[in-house]
């Protein structure tokens, strides 16, 4: 195997710190006592706390050494589909710590929290111009948390007009959020497939649309890496039926400053924060997702609502059709701040080629892997395209055994089995951070495991070999967690 960079070397061994510690060992010194002696807590609980003796060497090593087991987009490509793994620039992470927004109350009078209520503000203008919106709401936590907060708009949308629909059309493509977030909302998901071309096609959607359908949601690139050509189109039949429509921008990294939502057909949508505009992610947060709308919509949008009255900026209430709060204070403020930061420092035109990279990025890995891999849908590709393990299968490696061997070669795997309209799918998205060098090392490794697969599949079957961790039972890890170690 040809060795890539940083994937050698030492990996150390850690056990817990309470395995570490040894009595009388001390991490600290104090100040020479002036004052009685007194144990801490044996008076109260007859017992001292249960914590290990460390020297400060054994706590630092401790934590660098886990730091090390960890990979993320500052140690190498991240190419996991749906997910924009990007590189954050770490400005955006200093604009978020400056001690006037980081040591802000969410409590604070509105007379004094100026200028976080004017980053607020205008960041939901950004937001809206961005999608070519009308209006926005940054309270919700997380894409799946905007998706809610979307379909309870479209529902109070249809109370309103006095007639609530039961159903909302969901294509075969999308991310199991979207059937969830209609699901809690009361409606029925009413599944469409998409066609040969991994699309949706205006026939699928008109047989499906009727009058007790409240709309559609579609993902836009949608979760194949492919523009839904016919949006437009299928607004029309949407709205010529009285229903709306979603869209899922979670994928608008492929798309800032090209597409305006709202100008084929979009009534409301949410942004995922966390991957199109800069904020780390993964590991569980903390994320935003932000819901743009058309006008039409907005009286329906959660308070309190930032505005601006005579130059200053005020939280608002009092708007009677709200569907209320969907969030503790603000939303992900800190969140709100990087998106702000990495807007303001782009500017549209950067915006825009970050955009134009991040397709140009995946369209590369597609043309130059097409021929190792099996690829999904061979046409132009938007931020992602998605490849199979169909021409290993044969030989018994499947995309698993090659998202794993991924690892001993230093990349982290892509999204794998998802989306589920591709059998064994394997999702690449580079994004736009990532060098010309950097993606050439990633396809050279995944000409070598194709190469291993065929030569020698056993190689596979039990990889990674070279990780901390090694191939794990995956029904015993989920049945039976060891969370101790
Ligand atoms: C990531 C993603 C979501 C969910 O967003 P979270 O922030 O993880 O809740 C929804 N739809 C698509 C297409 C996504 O890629």
């Amino acid at each position: 195997m040809k060795e890539s960079v940083g994937t050698t070397g030492l990996i150390l061994n850690e056990s817990l710190l309470w395995e570490k510690g040894k009595k009388g060992r001390c991490g600290f010194s104090l100040p020479r006592r002036d004052v009685e002696s007194c144990p801490l807590d044996q008076e109260l609980t007859g017992k001292g706390p249960d914590f290990p003796d460390l020297s400060e060497v054994d706590v630092v090593r401790h934590y660098t050494r886990l730091s090390q087991w960890n990979f993320g987009v500052d140690t190498g490509m991240y190419p996991l589909g749906s997910c924009t793994m990007k590189y954050s620039p770490k400005t955006n992470g200093r604009q978020a710590s400056l001690p006037g927004f980081a040591t802000a109350h969410p409590l604070l009078p509105a007379s004094l929290s100026q200028g976080a209520l004017k980053m607020m503000f205008e960041l939901e203008q950004y937001l809206a111009e961005i999608t070519g919106m009308d209006a926005t709401t940054l309270q919700p936590a997380a894409g799946a948390h905007g998706e809610l907060t979307g379909i309870l708009l479209i529902y109070a949308f249809h109370k309103k007009k006095g007639a609530q629909r039961s159903k909302i059309i969901v294509p075969d493509t999308a991310h199991g959020t979207n059937p969830a977030s209609v699901a809690l909302c009361g409606y029925r998901p009413v599944l469409v497939r998409s066609n040969k071309q991994g699309i949706l096609s205006v026939e699928a959607v008109a047989e499906v649309m009727d009058e007790d359908t409240a709309g559609i949601m579609v993902t836009n690139p949608n979760t194949l890496g492919l523009f839904e050509e016919n949006s437009q189109k299928i607004a029309e039949i949407v709205h010529a039926k009285g229903g709306l429509v979603y869209c899922d921008g979670a994928n608008m990294n492929a798309v800032m400053g090209i597409v305006q939502m709202g100008k084929i057909g979009v009534d409301v949508m949410h942004l995922n924060l966390h991957k199109t505009f800069s904020t780390p992610h993964g590991g569980g947060g903390p994320g935003s997702g932000p819901v743009c709308v058309k006008s039409e919509l907005e009286p329906f949008l959660p308070v309190p609502r930032v505005i601006e009255e005579n130059g200053r900026y005020v939280l608002a209430e009092d708007y009677p059709e709200s569907v209320g709060k969907v969030a503790a204070f603000h939303g992900s403020f800190g969140v709100m701040i990087k998106a702000y930061s990495y807007i303001r420092t782009m500017g549209p035109k950067n915006l825009k080629k970050a955009s134009q990279l991040a397709v140009l990025n995946a369209n590369y890995i597609k043309e130059r892997l097409k021929g190792t891999l099996h690829l999904a849908y061979d046409r132009p590709c938007m931020h992602e395209c998605v490849f199979s393990d169909e021409h290993q299968k044969a030989g018994k490696v499947t995309t698993l055994d090659m998202a794993k061997r991924l690892m001993d070669y230093g990349f982290h795997p892509p999204t794998v089995y998802f989306p589920l309209v591709v059998d064994g799918a394997i999702m690449v998205e580079p994004t736009e951070t990532e060098s010309k060098e950097e993606i050439d090392q990633f396809i050279e490794a995944f000409k070598a495991i194709v190469n291993e697969a065929r030569q020698d599949p056993d190689r596979l079957h039990d990889a990674p070999k070279r990780c901390k961790v090694k191939r794990l039972d995956e029904v015993a890890a989920a049945r039976k967690p060891c969370l101790a170690g």
